[in-house]
């Protein structure tokens, strides 16, 4: 199995290859050369547990890592959840199911993912014998899930910018209060944009780059978007077998990277109903999916920070397929997008749906979801929470645990919503390392902190 970029002008990659690229040089991001058919392995996939899921999963599409490795690699990611079932499916009524993806160590769906690729990271080290340099920006739950996955592994360090007093106190308290001696919390004056300007200005040095050996941690990495394809797999196994053909599974987005690896599992063979992007009042994404219309407009920060998104950076994977695979016609749009032209696709129904939800309702939605199922949901999630499909059964991917929000939470409610790992990081000393928002503080940061 071999990787190609949706712009074409790449060789192909192996998976660990493509990996350790992340991007792919011609700008592009990596996909598979094509989608297998896993429609013949789902029944003999019934019983795994997820950690012998997703090692049967990623078996498929790195066969460059043995499988014995594999195993080992899944194990070790998936042991840190503080769930037995890893991502247990839980029933609200009988057209309604929520998969909770909040069991990981930063209580959001993207530990997941990243709890994995700091063990590839990790085992990059060792197969090469060079440390590694981990560089990032994030708005909150991408860095803090990216150091988890990274703290205490020998010859990686971590740096996360993250814009200074913009992200939400528990997060900060996530990613600055680990302890750990490899890991670098850095606010910096401005916005999210300035953060990540100054991560791209330290990647556009290749010299710099290549002197310590520098790793991009964002949301393209074709490892993230296979990890997540897992849980979709494991809660349909777990469905009612009548229910299964027509579930839908509506998905709380904002770079679109969670909801297009379920859309990619079924494109390889998993029977579901289709998909709803649930969008809040950044809803570039719905207007998309209702009208063929790609217009983006400016963010407005919500309850929901982490879909407070108007260019989706794993929208360019769906537009491949969209265009059958078509890479000038990828590259053309791009261009386009890029230089904030509005872009008209056809319309044409690959299985989705789309739904908005305003802020003012965000609040309303968590009070009546624990009113009429007792059951609390974060703001992402309530998200989700509205145009229910009357006929079927939909799966809500809740993304984050309502602890991580307790402000909103507890205004809907009542009652604060607590976690214990996060109550032990209310005593913890804050460690930040607060730089200026310029490329040549932070590479002169890194190069002091190897
Ligand atoms: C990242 C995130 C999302 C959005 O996921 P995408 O893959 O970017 O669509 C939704 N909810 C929470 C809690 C998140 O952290």
């Amino acid at each position: 199995m071999f990787y190609i970029s949706t712009r074409g002008q790449t060789r192909p990659h192996t998976f660990t290859e493509a990996v350790e690229a992340g991007l792919a040089p011609d700008g592009g991001l990596f996909l598979p050369e094509h989608l297998p058919d896993i429609s013949g392995r789902l029944a003999g996939w019934a019983e795994l547990a997820y950690a012998e899921l997703a090692a049967e999963f990623f078996q498929i599409f790195a066969p460059d890592i043995p499988a014995e490795e594999w195993r080992a690699l899944t194990r070790q990611a998936y042991a840190r959840f503080d769930s037995p079932e890893v991502a247990p499916l839980r029933k609200l009524d009988d057209k309604t199911y929520v998969l909770e993806l909040w069991h990981g160590p930063t209580l959001a769906f993207k530990d997941f993912a990243l709890q994995l690729l700091g063990l590839l990271y990790k085992r990059q080290v060792r197969l090469t014998g060079k440390k590694l340099a981990v560089l990032g920006a994030t708005s909150g739950d991408t860095g803090s899930a990216a150091i988890h996955g990274c703290m205490g592994q020998d010859g990686i360090r971590i740096f996360i910018l993250y814009p200074n007093g913009r992200v939400a106190p528990l997060q900060e308290r996530q990613m600055a209060c680990t302890g750990a001696d490899n890991v670098f919390a850095i606010p910096v004056p401005g916005t999210f944009d300035d953060a990540q300007r100054v991560v791209k200005d330290c990647f556009g040095d290749s010299d710099f780059t290549a002197r310590v050996n520098l790793s991009a941690v964002n949301s393209i990495n074709i490892a993230r978007v296979l990890a997540q394809c897992v849980y979709y797999i494991h809660a349909w196994l777990r469905l009612p077998e009548e229910a299964r053909t027509a579930a839908e599974f509506v998905v709380p987005t904002g770079n679109f990277g969670n909801v297009l690896a379920g859309w990619l599992a079924h494109r390889m063979g998993m029977p579901c109903g289709g998909f709803r992007v649930a969008t809040n009042q950044n809803d570039i994404l719905c207007r998309f999916f209702e009208s063929g219309d790609y217009r983006q407009g400016d963010v407005h920060p919500s309850h929901a920070p982490s879909m407070d998104i108007q260019a989706a950076s794993n929208f360019e994977r769906y537009l491949y397929y969209l265009v059958h695979g078509d890479q000038l016609r990828v590259r053309e749009l791009m261009q386009r997008m890029k230089a904030g032209q509005h872009v008209t696709l056809p319309k044409v129904d690959l299985g989705f749906r789309a739904s908005r939800m305003d802020d003012a309702v965000i609040e309303e939605t968590i009070a009546r979801v624990w009113k009429e199922h007792a059951y609390v949901v974060d703001p992402h999630t309530a998200c989700a929470f509205t145009d229910m499909a009357p006929d079927r059964v939909s799966v809500v991917l809740s993304t984050a645990s309502p602890a991580k929000f307790p402000e909103v939470v507890a205004r809907a409610t009542g009652a604060e919503p607590l976690h214990p790992s996060l109550e032990t990081l209310k005593d913890k000393p804050l460690q930040t390392h607060p730089l200026a928002a310029e490329a040549e503080a932070v590479k002169s940061f890194i190069e002091g902190n190897l």
